[in-house]
């Protein structure tokens, strides 16, 4: 099973206390030090409209990689694009929504622009030679919206998939998928995405998470994006909570015998600082009753 740490980027975006740049830099190679093999570490979105993410060039400068690890960023547009190739990424998941609400909140564009755009974000990426991951948001349903075509889904990983990147993503921003669901538009995706690795970006808004992630694995995916804590929310979605928690997830898996290679103790310390320093508790669970002691 493949983990991608997400704290960093859906966790913070969204916290009102600034992260000092060197504690973010910490908490990213505390991750891979427990065994993490990718993380995305920041995102290149406009500093005035998600100032947390403000010191996304420092962040990736700051840390020191290992290899084997997938240091990734998040980017919403062009601009962005050129943010993290000038940032020295070699990995770069570009996003849009499946919601026109949504994205008109969250990228100020219409679905139709947000394609323009997106097919621009992935020429400029693939051109300068990064591996490109390509994600869709509200794929499963959207506070505004409330159903989300599934035709317009496949659609949009179809022409994902001719742009020529190299890794699909589907996301529940809002948390509203069920296990059903999942399966129903997964079964449908696994055939299109010729091989290319499929990850779920999942959160727990409605207590779902976990179920979901199940279903999804009955389905071949064996890619999640996760944050330490559960950390995690959309700062233009109404009521967005946390990512399901690296170490709830972790434990899970590790339960059922699949393997992580992430050392779940060294996980549930990392939660528990970052969760001491914003000074109220997580969601995650598995860390108020593991011990390992
Ligand atoms: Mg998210």
């Amino acid at each position: 099973m493949i983990i991608e740490e997400q704290g960093p980027r859906d966790g913070f975006q969204v916290e009102a206390i600034q992260i000092p740049t060197e504690l973010k830099i910490k908490w990213i190679e505390d991750a891979v030090s427990a065994g993490v093999k990718r993380v995305q570490m920041s995102s290149f979105v406009h500093p005035k409209l998600v100032p947390q993410m403000a010191d996304a060039e420092a962040v990736c400068a700051g840390v020191s990689k290992q290899s084997g690890v997938v240091y990734s960023g998040l980017v919403l547009n062009v601009k962005g694009v050129e943010r993290a190739v000038k940032a020295g990424l070699t990995h770069v998941a570009i996003s849009m929504s499946a919601s026109d609400t949504h994205s008109r909140k969250n990228a100020n564009k219409s679905l139709s622009e947000a394609l323009v755009e997106f097919s621009e974000m992935a020429k400029i990426a693939k051109e300068a030679g990064l591996v490109v991951r390509a994600g869709i948001q509200c794929a499963f349903g959207c506070r505004y919206e409330g159903n989300i075509s599934e035709e317009y889904v496949l659609e949009l990983v179809k022409k994902h998939l001719d742009l020529g990147i190299d890794e699909l993503s589907l996301a529940d921003s809002t948390g509203m998928a069920n296990p059903v669901q999942v399966k129903r538009i997964i079964n449908q995706v696994v055939p299109l995405a010729r091989n290319l690795p499929i990850f779920l970006h999942l959160h727990d808004t409605e207590g779902k998470g976990i179920a979901n992630m199940l279903a999804a694995i009955d389905c071949g995916v064996n890619h999640f994006d996760t944050a330490f804590g559960g950390l995690g929310g959309c700062p233009f979605i109404k009521g967005a909570t946390g990512n399901i928690a690296t170490e709830d997830v972790v434990h899970c898996l590790e339960q059922m015998g699949y393997e992580t290679h992430i050392n779940n103790q060294k996980m549930i310390a990392l939660a528990k600082e970052v969760e001491a320093f914003l000074g109220r508790k997580l969601p995650g669970k598995v860390k108020e009753v593991v011990s390992f002691d």
